[in-house]
């Protein structure tokens, strides 16, 4: 099944990856985490991305469509995909058109998360994830067992330097002037299901696996 998860920053989007690639068996593909990882390795790609990341401003087009490329040609992603942060502008979503074209495939479904700006705010700054696994906590709404560690794995719990509330007001606005008009764009095709993002996360989770299973 190959899977798009769109929403603003903060939506819930690699929480609910987490819990959805293993019902699905798909790999979760996060351009966000695919710079973070290149910025930490100091890659060109890492200090390309950099410049733009840290100001909370979208990394150009070309940048980040060869990122998406090579990584859907690895064979994990036979069995489909599902994409986390990627496309953000219609370029991309275009561009990822074009991509699956070539490969003979096509989106399935596109999931957006609708949550209100007043709570991303909460949500970013409160955002705790492991150094080790990745995994995402929250301080308030989704606290690990023992603050600052990983209940998956024992790992350091970190803050993302754009979840600062200086840089999400900058995110945000990226986010409704470049990606929200996306939605108008998966609606028209007919592969758009929305889901409230506000709710409990295991609730959000049973309400995504109904829209993929097709009963929602
Ligand atoms: P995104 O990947 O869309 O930017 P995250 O999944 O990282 O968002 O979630 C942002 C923050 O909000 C995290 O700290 C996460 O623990 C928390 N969060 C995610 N979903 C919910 C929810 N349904 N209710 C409360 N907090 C949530
Ligand atoms: P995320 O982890 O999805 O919140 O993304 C973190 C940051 O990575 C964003 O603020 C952008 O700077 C960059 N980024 C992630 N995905 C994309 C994308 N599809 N297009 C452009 N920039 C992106």
């Amino acid at each position: 099944m190959n899977i798009l998860f769109m929403g603003p920053p903060g939506a819930g989007k690699g929480t609910q990856a987490e819990r959805i690639v293993d019902t699905f068996g798909v790999p979760h593909i996060s351009t966000g985490d695919a710079f973070r990882l290149a910025m930490k390795q100091g890659t060109p790609l890492g200090q390309k991305a950099k410049e733009y990341v840290d100001q909370g401003l979208l990394v150009p087009d070309e940048i980040t469509n060869g990122i998406v490329r090579e990584r859907l040609q690895l064979e994990d992603c036979n069995s489909g995909f599902l994409l986390d942060g990627f496309p953000r502008t219609l370029q991309q979503a275009e561009a990822l058109d074009g991509m699956l074209a070539e490969m003979g495939r096509s989106i399935d479904h596109v999931v957006n998360l609708k949550v209100d700006r007043g709570l991303l705010l909460a949500r970013l700054t409160g955002r705790r994830i492991c150094k080790a696994c990745g995994a995402t906590y929250h301080v308030m709404f989704n606290p690990p067992v023992q603050e600052g560690v990983c209940d998956k794995c024992g790992g350091e719990l970190y803050q993302r330097s754009d979840d600062t509330e200086a840089k999400v007001g900058t995110r945000l606005d990226e986010y409704i002037s470049k990606t929200s008009l996306l939605l108008d764009y998966y609606s028209g095709k007919g592969l758009l299901r929305e889901v409230n993002g506000e709710k409990e996360i295991d609730e959000v989770t049973g309400e995504i696996t109904a829209c993929l299973r097709g009963s929602l």
